[in-house]
């Protein structure tokens, strides 16, 4: 029996659960066991049954190297003081009350799933998709709405994306490749046969201020030049700076290069039969235009001011558009029983990830990944922060301020006397053969499988031997 408020040893470590198995999760269960300064067992809990979150249900398919991170991920769920725990949703299978019964501290890492919304007229018309909508389902996310998604596809000739960040581009150049270029990916099947038969003409990216306040990086908004059956275009005079724009042009180094690409494209023709995938800016969107699906959407032309701000011109144009997909941003959805800040999405902390509630420091509650810090920023970033908020865990145990609170029953013997499922790591490693064989039947490396209850079958199948 150990006492209250003891110190975490080897025969009763300090025991964390961490919601969230995506990158920020991951990273954090590497970093807590990669030290040896205090003995620990993590628990590893996300509501879906794979691991990986944004890796798996975010990075586009078609970008097989960064994908190719989950090799690096893999590693560290193979520690054996990692424990996988999937298909577990904390507030429904188990309240968090309840799990921090089990626990000593808990993390949070699950991320920002939600869209931000843009407020205007027109935004939840048939045809109009939050981007997030549309990744989850390219990427075979157990939640896509994939009727909501296919039914806009089926009418998509002339596309406008809203927002020009990484994920805008994304999502442009996914809807204009051709089938031969996404063939070899790993999107369900489902989705290769609905992008094939999509009938878009034209994709417009809309920047509400200039290229040089654009949040796209320079490798990705380069790759949108190497479409097969697309062309980028750019207007020359949109390039012209302002002296705001132009001193950040010059001290910036990404937006400097990202000058340099745009002015490149800037004399483009468009080939017979590609796709011109135009990229506009100085565009606010005002509101999107249809009586029962888009349109349209009406735009105010705008300058930006000496802050770099949008100001609206008065100036309004409409653009045709079938669909459209609002590539604005993710945000932080609370957890029953943890509240989201709503202006930010994100967790209040003290800065390096201690959890405040109220104002003051909750002893045990931690947090880190967007939704700690918003969402911005590569995969690698987690990783800094991550690290950043164990060190404040591991400082915590060192002055005593998180200590073991006896005996805990264990999460997933619990979870299972309720009736729920847990996916441990041995399952989903028959998730991850089951993909890899169902892609092998069509001459591809892996082909995700996309419905909850075909992945727990794969879970089932090899249960039964
Ligand atoms: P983001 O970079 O923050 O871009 C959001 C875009 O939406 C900005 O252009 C923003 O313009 C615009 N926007 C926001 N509110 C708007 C409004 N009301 N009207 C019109 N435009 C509006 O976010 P993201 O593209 O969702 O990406 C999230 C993070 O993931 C980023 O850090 C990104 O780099 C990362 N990511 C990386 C990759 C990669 O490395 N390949 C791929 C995908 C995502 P303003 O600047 O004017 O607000």
């Amino acid at each position: 029996m150990v006492d209250d408020g003891a110190v975490p040893s080897a025969g009763r470590p300090l025991r964390i659960a961490v919601i969230g198995a995506g990158p920020a999760g991951i990273f954090t269960a590497d970093a807590l066991t990669r030290q040896q300064d205090v003995p620990v067992a993590v628990d590893l809990v996300d509501r879906l049954p794979t691991p990986f979150g944004l890796v798996r249900h975010g990075i586009a398919p078609d970008h097989p190297k960064m994908r190719a991170i989950r090799e690096t991920l893999h590693r560290s769920l193979d520690q054996p003081l990692v424990r996988f725990v999937g298909n577990v949703e904390i507030g429904t299978d188990l309240s968090l009350d309840e799990l921090r019964r089990h626990v000593d501290a808990v993390v949070y890492t699950y991320g920002a799933a939600l869209d931000r919304r843009l407020g205007i007229e027109g935004e939840d018309l048939p045809g109009s998709l939050a981007a997030t909508d549309v990744v989850a389902w390219y990427c075979g996310h157990p939640d896509a709405d994939r009727e909501r998604v296919e039914a806009a596809l089926a009418a998509a000739r002339s596309v406008v994306v809203i927002g020009v960040g990484n994920v805008a581009l994304d999502v442009a150049r996914v809807l204009a490749r051709t089938a031969e270029e996404l063939e070899p990916t790993d999107m369900p099947q489902h989705v290769l046969d609905v992008l094939a038969a999509a009938p878009v003409q034209e994709v417009t990216v809309l920047g509400r201020r200039g290229p040089a306040q654009a949040t796209f990086t320079t490798q990705e908004l380069r790759e949108l030049d190497e479409l097969a059956g697309g062309t980028v275009l750019v207007d020359p005079a949109e390039l012209e700076l302002d002296p705001g724009s132009a001193e950040r042009a010059a001290t910036d180094r990404t937006v400097t290069r990202n000058l340099a690409v745009l002015r490149e494209w800037a004399g483009h023709e468009v080939p017979d039969g590609h796709v011109p995938v135009r990229l506009r800016f100085f565009r606010r969107p005002l509101r999107l235009l249809g009586a029962d699906r888009v349109t349209g959407i009406e735009v105010e032309r705008t300058a930006v001011d000496g802050d770099g701000r949008a100001i609206g011109t008065g100036e309004v144009e409409v653009l045709p558009a079938d669909l459209v997909v609002r590539s604005v941003g993710y945000r932080g959805l609370p957890l029953p029983g943890l509240p989201v800040d709503e202006r930010t999405g994100t967790v209040a902390h003290d800065g390096v990830g201690r959890v405040l509630r109220d104002g003051a420091v909750s002893p045990g509650e931690y947090v880190a990944g967007w939704i700690k810090r918003g969402p911005t920023g590569v995969v690698g970033h987690n990783k800094h922060d991550a690290r950043e908020t164990v060190a404040a865990l591991l400082a915590d145990a060192a002055d005593g301020t998180l200590a073991v609170h006896g005996p805990v029953d264990d999460l997933v013997t619990t979870l299972r006397e309720r009736g729920a499922e847990p996916v441990l790591l041995e399952d989903w490693r028959a998730i991850d053969a089951a993909e890899v064989a169902l892609g092998a039947s069509r001459g591809r490396a892996r082909t995700t499988m996309h419905e909850r209850e075909a992945l727990l079958a794969a879970v089932r199948a090899a249960a039964a031997g």
